[in-house]
């Protein structure tokens, strides 16, 4: 649908007068596409009056109100389709493991308290090309014990982390406690903390407020990573989409998440704090710690917004990033990523949230194949499976970012090894059993 000219200019420069929480408003109006029954089809904002033809801009994210449903609209249910065949016949480079040994810096592995496990999970390691992994679910307590006795003969391929429990911490002496925990987990062997992000968005205050990273009993804990300069794994914040309503025009609903009627599992809208709650307290959490270094997992969930992830890079030098479970979405926009990690090569780590039950081909492999190809319109690492077989963080494809090999050998372990300098050894001795 058109409109006059007039239509437009005053559309645009509404777009950027209106309060966000009035652009939902402004987005409709005249440029609002229906389909047959209704349904408004989201369209691309326009550019604000008086800009030149050609110049580029950053439109903002739609409001929360734009993924409202209609009145009345139900979840289909668990029924969704499968990913459709690529009708397309598209070059693809052979590729079954890492072209160097990579470290996965964030990996689950609860089951790691046996010789047996340890084992299997190499022989998994070995087989895609993998040097070694952070274990992130070493805990505290007995399961850190055992995870860190049986681990001592594994160590130059799985490195175990501590991870923050914060059971107990209106009680007093909490910060002591888990302080201590991490202190006894580090002269035995761990090499850092794991922090969830149920820190954020998950565990509340007795009056209901949700604690935040910047809150002080967490300073002692921060101050412990710093006093043994171990680095904390941090999980902050979450999918942009789960910040927004459940409807059919939420990315993640469109997924396959949330369509069991009833189900609002992770959702934030209704029920968490604000992502600029969570993300502010991750700031004031950074700039209050300037000795403690912190891998900001997921690409600190600021996948969606390049240029504020840029800009928290360059104000907080303590901070590095983690590539898990957001190649779905970088590999969504290749040449603005690649250049990215060319400019912050020097602070993005290699991880990718697996566990031993993920299978190569669909999970390994597309992590390889993004990183170190040009590959185009490729199946993306399906961390999450709907009912249907869909992956559960995006039905959509992407495409190789074919990253140059002093770049790659950055992200896959020279970067980790600054974090981790006891591995550098056994990557050195993997790196020659490769030939370099
Ligand atoms: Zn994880």
């Amino acid at each position: 649908m058109r409109c006059s000219f007039v239509t437009h200019a005053l559309f645009a420069a509404a777009l950027f007068a209106v309060l966000p929480g009035r652009m939902a408003e402004a987005q409709q109006g005249n440029d609002t596409i229906r389909a047959r029954d209704g349904t408004p089809i989201p369209v691309i904002p326009r550019a604000p009056g008086g800009m030149a033809e050609g110049a580029v801009w950053i439109p903002p994210m739609p409001p929360l109100e734009a993924t409202l449903p209609p009145e009345g609209w139900e979840p289909v249910g668990y029924e969704q389709p499968p990913m459709p065949y690529i009708l397309l016949r598209l070059p693809r480079t052979h590729i079954t493991r890492a072209k160097f040994p990579a470290i996965d810096f964030h990996v689950h592995g609860r089951e790691l308290t046996t010789p047996e496990a340890y084992e299997s999970l190499i022989a998994l390691m070995d087989s895609i090309g993998m040097g070694a992994i952070i274990n992130l679910n070493g805990g505290t307590g007995t399961h850190l014990d055992s995870t860190l006795a049986v681990g001592e003969a594994y160590r130059d391929r799985v490195v175990n982390f501590v991870t923050l429990n914060l059971e107990g911490i209106d009680e007093a002496g909490w910060s002591e406690w888990m302080a201590g925990e991490m202190e006894r987990g580090f002269l035995a062997g761990a090499r850092g903390l794991k922090v969830s992000k149920s820190l954020g968005q998950g565990v509340r205050n007795p009056d209901g407020t949700f604690i935040q990273a910047d809150d002080p009993r967490l300073d002692a804990v921060w101050a412990m990573a710093a006093k043994y300069d171990m680095p904390v794994m941090i999980h902050t914040s979450d999918s942009v989409g789960r910040f927004y309503p459940i409807g059919p025009l939420n990315e993640r609903y469109e997924a396959g998440l949330w369509r069991y009627p009833g189900s609002t599992s992770g959702n934030l809208y209704a029920s968490g704090p604000p992502r600029e709650v969570i993300e502010l307290a991750r700031e004031r959490m950074l700039a209050k710690h300037p000795r403690t270094r912190f891998v900001l997992g997921h690409m600190a969930m600021l996948y969606y917004d390049p240029g504020r992830l840029a800009a928290l890079l360059d104000t907080y030098p303590n901070a590095d990033l983690e590539t898990s479970a957001a190649i779905q979405d970088l590999g969504r926009a290749p040449r603005l990523w690649r250049e990215f990690f060319l400019k912050y090569q020097d602070r993005i780590l290699f991880g990718t949230d697996g566990n031993q039950q993920r299978t190569i081909d669909d999970f390994w492999t597309p992590h390889w194949r993004f990183l170190e190809t040009f590959d185009e319109h490729f199946y993306h690492p399906a961390q999450v499976r709907t009912h249907g077989g869909s992956p559960g963080h995006g039905r959509y494809n992407i495409y190789g970012i074919g990253l140059p090999d002093e770049v790659l050998r950055k992200i896959y372990f020279e970067n980790a090894l600054r974090h981790l300098p006891y591995m550098r050894d056994s990557i050195e001795r993997q790196l020659a059993e490769r030939g370099g």
